[in-house]
């Protein structure tokens, strides 16, 4: 068996869960997952439904990797995201509809709904453009990410990131339904806005949400 199998195959199910649920596209978007002595990453260019868990990349913090698959041309951010923040255990990268419309007007998303807390903040914040694959990028996203959960790319797309690869998915769908409300309130006036201090109170409240298994609880799963 496969190093890390469980893994590798909970990857290709959360690829295939994206673009079934029409928050990502054809071979856009990556995921990476940390793991003893590196991290698995999703390779460049394969589709999807063909993956297979040998197709998975395993990395190590300096770049160099194995197996007989190309890593995500985006590894640059996911292998800096793991060194730079050791409480991260998954990032996922995705060109999710309203995130992406957003970027292209690059603008934020501001605390248009209380659930923006569960990015860690009141916005998630959109970086500049600079081609994908680049460090330039890299930086961009780590320094976006210091204080958030999420970010959104220029022109391109969004990343977030969690614990693990349940609470990262979760959250991507979070910040492409918070893309999607804003978005669609903009088409008809303009947005109310909660206030920071609004925002710091839900984070301390979700804290004490559910029955202590819902994946706006810090401590939770
Ligand atoms: P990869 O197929 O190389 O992961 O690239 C997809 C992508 O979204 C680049 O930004
Ligand atoms: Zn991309």
């Amino acid at each position: 068996m496969k190093d890390n199998e469980d893994i590798r195959r909970e990857i290709i199910t959360t690829c295939n869960f994206m673009n079934d649920r029409n928050i990502n596209q054809g071979t856009s978007g990556n995921i990476s997952v940390r793991v003893d002595g590196g991290f698995l990453i999703t390779p460049s260019g394969v589709p999807y439904a063909e993956m297979q868990p040998d197709d998975i990349v395993f990395m190590k913090i300096d770049a160099s990797h194995s197996g007989p698959r190309k890593p995500s041309t985006e590894w640059r951010f996911h292998r800096d995201i793991m060194e730079k923040k050791p409480e991260v255990g998954c990032t996922i990268h995705l060109h999710s509809m309203f995130c992406t419309s957003l970027s292209i007007l690059r603008r934020e998303i501001p605390a248009v709904h209380y659930m923006i807390a569960a990015v860690g903040g009141p916005t998630v914040p959109c970086v500049p453009y600079v081609t994908w694959g680049t460090q330039q990028l890299a930086d961009y996203i780590v320094d976006a990410l210091k204080d958030r959960l999420a970010c959104l790319l220029s022109n391109h797309g969004m990343v977030c990131v969690g614990p693990n690869l349940k609470r990262a998915a979760w959250l991507a769908v979070e910040v492409e339904a918070l893309a999607a409300q804003y978005w669609r309130a903009l088409q008809v006036g303009v947005p109310h806005v909660l206030p920071d201090a609004e925002i710091a109170n839900v984070m301390e409240r979700f804290k004490n949400y559910g029955q202590g298994d819902d994946r706006r609880n810090p401590s939770c799963c």
